[in-house]
């Protein structure tokens, strides 16, 4: 449709100021809408970007037995190039002596934790699984931090 010449023509210039926010998990800074309300917090929302959210959620939900755990940390894993998920070199693991301090999830987030454990181990991520059922029928020693 042509447009008469008679229309009065409105330009809205609209600025939208982007407030951003880092996320304490994964240390992004995004935009606030990435961000789910939480009144208890000064600024009204959470301190977790809703992508970290979810994922907190469905490690949450294994404890409880969900199915998501895994596939939640391999995705995440994923994103890192050079962290494998494959492979198992059970005598590397059976020799590796971890710091207490260093296994995932017991300090800090498992997520974000994970890699940085991974890498400085050398550790697949099945490796690891290996490595924590082992832990858990006290089978390897771990060390404290000395
Ligand atoms: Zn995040």
């Amino acid at each position: 449709m042509e447009r008469s010449l008679n229309t009065p023509l409105i330009y809205f210039f609209i600025v939208i100021k982007v407030e951003k926010k880092k996320c304490n998990i994964c240390g992004r800074v995004l935009p606030l809408n990435k961000f789910s309300k939480n009144k208890n917090n000064k600024d009204n929302l959470s301190y977790y970007c809703r992508d970290c959210t979810k994922e907190q959620k469905n490690l949450y939900f294994y404890e409880k037995g969900n199915e998501h755990y895994e596939e939640t940390i391999i995705n995440k894993l994923k994103q890192y190039s050079d962290i494998k998920i494959e492979g198992i070199d059970y005598d590397k693991v059976v020799n590796t002596r971890v710091t207490m301090y260093d296994i995932p999830g017991v300090f800090n987030n498992l997520l974000y934790d994970l890699p940085i454990f991974l890498r400085k181990y050398n550790f697949t991520f099945e490796e690891y699984k290996f490595f924590i059922q082992q832990c858990k029928k006290n089978k390897f020693w771990i060390e404290p931090k000395v």
